[in-house]
């Protein structure tokens, strides 16, 4: 012990070693230094000084590395949680890009004075959804705690189905958040049949809402009974109560159109008289995080007072592409500019086209896949898709792919690694057939 501890080389000559560099990083390097000197005397090893200073290096360029970056989604998973969820449209970027300075996110450009930052989505958001008014918090999960705090916090009681007490993901559980709002859970019905007068026979007195949640992300079948959104609604509305509909991804389009299952729509869940209808701005909707949260007027303003409300608001970044996606659902345009729903419309025939092309150019096949639409939306229902398979060990292929830039995620389709170009935009294909070629002729990525 004590010959290593001799041995040791000093920080001095260990950032002597590393080179010439700038003040600021000098002093990282020495950082970096100090740390490995005491990791080698704690664990005894003898270092010389060159093998130290090249770890240090190797760690500082590994502490600059971003983490945070762009990246190609080729796993055919159109809304990858992992991966960001929904990319946002161009108008959606030109608004973030807008916004990002000094804006008028609390001025009244009419009157020149304080003005309300929960205006600027509210009425656009209720337009696209027919309802009477809305408001928008961070995300989904926000949404569902700000209804239930609003509607039923301090101890009243919320009725939900056996069926519906799921876990979204992310740790996030409806019975937890339902403690968390304050409210208590009254549990109905069985996992896989509730009727709407086990709803009715549950209320009493401390009632104040029925809450029903979307089965997102699993699919109940076999000998299943859901009480329909009318029905809830009836009740709600016969003995005074609100109705909670969490719709999960939300949909403003028919779903059904694009050979995906039945979702009921934003329009349809209002239409049918819930009194809040909650759902994900970054999800089917295609636009950035957010939870959006429309319904009855008297409700949307109960829940824009509740003081939870001023921890859970949007920034102005959220809020601007917001604006621009829902206007694009205004003007008719979601299915030419969003996204999302480009890659859901995307025709075999022209995603065969471009991994015929994409394989001629990285010396791969093409192959027959089904994506999915991901994001707690639609679960088990697949599209059919066309792939790039490549040849080799999938594993290390992928690991190659990671560390490329952009870094590209692919996804192990019968032992090969494919490159799913459902979930990419036509324009990112040179950018995909370029990060494929480096990683394939093992070329370090430029970004080293
Ligand atoms: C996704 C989802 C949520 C949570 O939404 P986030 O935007 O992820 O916070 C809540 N409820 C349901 C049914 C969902 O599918």
């Amino acid at each position: 012990m004590t010959d290593v501890r001799r041995a040791l080389p000093s920080v001095d000559a260990v950032v002597r070693a590393v080179g010439r560099v700038d003040a600021t990083r000098r002093a990282r390097v020495t950082s970096i230094a100090r740390e490995l000197l005491a990791e080698a005397r704690a664990s005894g090893t003898a270092v010389d000084t060159s093998a130290v200073a090249a770890t240090a290096k190797a760690r500082l360029a590994e502490r600059d590395a971003p983490t945070l970056r762009r990246v190609i989604n080729a796993t055919g998973v159109v809304l990858h949680t992992n991966l960001g969820r929904a990319p946002l449209s161009g108008a959606a970027l030109q608004a973030l890009h807008d916004a990002a300075g000094a804006a008028s996110l609390e001025y009244d450009l009419i009157e020149g004075k304080r003005g309300e930052r929960h205006g600027h989505a509210a009425r656009l958001l209720a337009e696209v959804c027919g309802a009477e008014d809305g408001v928008v918090v961070n995300n989904g999960a926000a949404a569902v705690l700000l209804s239930l705090a609003a509607i039923a916090g301090r101890g009243r009681e919320v009725i939900v189905s056996r069926g519906e007490l799921v876990e979204i993901g992310g740790a996030f559980r409806i019975p937890d958040v339902l403690t968390r709002s304050g409210a208590k859970l009254v549990e109905v019905g069985t996992t896989n049949r509730t009727y709407a007068r086990d709803y009715a026979a549950a209320i009493t007195e401390k009632t104040a809402a029925i809450l029903r949640v979307h089965a997102s992300n699993f699919k109940v079948s076999g000998f299943t009974a859901r009480a329909t959104s009318k029905e809830l609604s009836a009740v709600a509305r016969e003995r005074g109560l609100a109705f909670v509909h969490d719709l999960g991804s939300g949909t403003l389009l028919d779903t059904a159109r694009y050979g995906l299952g039945v979702e009921e729509t934003v329009q349809r869940a209002v239409a049918a008289g819930a009194d809040v209808v909650t759902f994900s701005g970054d999800k089917l909707l295609g636009g950035p995080q957010a939870g959006l949260i429309v319904g009855r007027a008297a409700t949307i303003a109960k829940l824009r007072g509740h003081p939870l409300m001023r921890a859970l608001r949007p920034d102005k970044l959220t809020l601007a592409a917001l604006v621009a996606t829902l206007t694009s659902y205004r003007d008719g345009n979601a299915e030419r500019d969003l996204p999302v729903w480009r890659m859901i419309a995307a025709t075999t025939t022209s995603l065969g086209k471009r991994a015929k092309t994409i394989a001629a150019a990285v010396g791969g096949t093409v192959v027959t896949t089904e994506s999915t639409v991901g994001g707690g939306s639609l679960p088990e229902e697949t599209q059919p898709s066309r792939a790039v398979a490549l040849a080799g060990a999938p594993q290390a292929l992928a690991t190659r792919l990671r560390s490329g830039d952009p870094p590209v995620i692919g996804v192990v389709v019968d032992g090969q690694l494919a490159l799913d170009l459902r979930s990419v935009l036509p324009e990112d294909d040179a950018a995909l057939v370029e990060a494929v070629g480096r990683a394939l002729r093992h070329e370090r990525p430029k970004r080293g």
